[in-house]
């Protein structure tokens, strides 16, 4: 078995962010990486799309950029901009080649299929691997989207639909999102934030063909892609040690208010990649506390109300608009803080931090 001085544990957004933040600030000219994925073949299998509040690495791997949203609730839209930080969206596809690419002119990385090939002992480990106990009793974001293409112009590519809430009364949150590529190609998710104990939510195909052909009637279109997926809204549990640290949806990089993690990962890398020389005196990384304060009481709130939650998230974006961005994604101060917790039903909040 060989010895390595730094071990990633899973080769997906978290750990391949990680090797190339370290890749590119050459923090890996004199230390030896294995990278331990057992995918047989990198290909798209994700949208990652967040609202660029900090520089990242990956600007060309970004599919498109929008300055304009919507949220949607029934009888009432929203328009947004977001001029200050754009929407983007990466493409899985192309992050993964890049990476790869990059990492495979450095003799010092390896990758295996396997952990058991290596000895973990005597290494550093950074584990993306998330330990998840499906107890039914957390919250999940889980969702499917297709990307579909017309025949003729049908979409306004300038702006993205953020959040179009169905409005048939359930016992869990569910919406519909919409990213056009171009006016012809878009990319349309159906997502629910529920414990997924209701198999009728996963009928997703259905979900998809009613919502494009009955609210966007649109008939004449294809699907191109399909991707699915499910983020935990409560936090994972791996325990860190000694010599291991927990990273991306293991780390907790989660906002578990939003499931946006993607830049939560950057930065976390960046971090790491700062404090490379001092793993073992280095502070946890972590989303900071009054977020992780605020989104438990957020949660408990869409559990206990389900049906409250379009009217509410509509409340959210009332205002600036910059403002709902900073704090979604972790980088709002204390007087903007205030001011979304403000346009909040008071009396529904208070009930849920008791
Ligand atoms: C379909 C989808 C879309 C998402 N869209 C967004 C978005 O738009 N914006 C956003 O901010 N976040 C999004 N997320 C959330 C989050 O950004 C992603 O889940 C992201 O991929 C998390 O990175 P990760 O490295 O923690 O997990 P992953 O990217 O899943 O990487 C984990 C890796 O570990 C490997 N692995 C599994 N078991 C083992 C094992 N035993 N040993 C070694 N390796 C193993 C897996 O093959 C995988 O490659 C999305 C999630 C999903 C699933």
């Amino acid at each position: 078995m060989k010895d390595f001085d730094y071990i990633i544990l899973g080769g997906g957004c978290a750990g391949l962010s990680l090797a190339y933040e370290l890749e590119i600030h050459k923090k890996l000219e004199n230390k030896t990486l294995a990278i331990v994925e057992p995918r047989n073949e990198y290909k798209k299998d994700k949208t990652w799309s967040f609202w660029k509040t900090i520089p990242h690495n990956f600007d060309d791997c970004v599919k498109k950029s929008w300055k304009n949203y919507s949220v949607n609730i029934p009888n009432k839209i929203k328009h947004l901009e977001c001029i200050d930080y754009p929407y983007q969206s990466i493409d899985s596809g192309l992050f993964y080649e890049k990476i790869n690419d990059k990492l495979r002119e450095n003799q010092n990385i390896h990758f295996y299929k396997d952990a058991k090939e290596l000895n973990l002992e005597n290494s550093f480990i950074f584990n993306s691997v998330p330990n998840i106990k499906s107890d039914k009793t957390g919250l999940w974001q889980h969702f499917c989207g297709v990307e579909i293409e017309t025949k003729k112009k049908f979409f306004d590519e300038e702006i993205i639909n953020l959040m179009d809430f169905d409005c048939e009364q359930r016992n869990s949150v569910h919406f519909f999102y919409t990213l056009p590529y171009s006016n012809n190609k878009a990319l349309v998710e159906t997502t629910w934030l529920s414990k997924m104990s209701d198999n009728s939510e996963k009928d997703y195909d259905k979900q998809i063909k009613e919502y494009i052909e009955s609210k966007l009637k649109l008939k004449d279109y294809k699907i191109t892609y399909k991707e699915e997926g499910a983020i935990p809204l409560f936090n994972t549990s791996n325990q860190a040690e000694k010599n291991k640290i927990n990273i991306g949806t293991a780390g907790r990089m989660t906002r578990l208010s939003t499931g946006y993690t993607f830049l939560n990962i950057q930065e976390h890398s960046k971090y790491i990649r700062e404090h490379i020389e001092n793993l073992t005196k280095m502070k946890t990384y972590e989303i900071r506390k009054k977020y992780q304060f605020l989104d438990n009481i957020f949660l408990k709130v869409i559990e206990k109300n389900p049906e409250k939650m379009p009217n509410i998230f509509y409340k959210m974006f009332n205002g600036s608009s910059n403002t709902v961005i900073k704090f979604l994604s972790n980088k709002s101060n204390i007087i903007e803080d205030f001011s979304i917790i403000l346009k909040m039903p008071k009396w529904i909040f208070i009930k849920a931090l008791f």
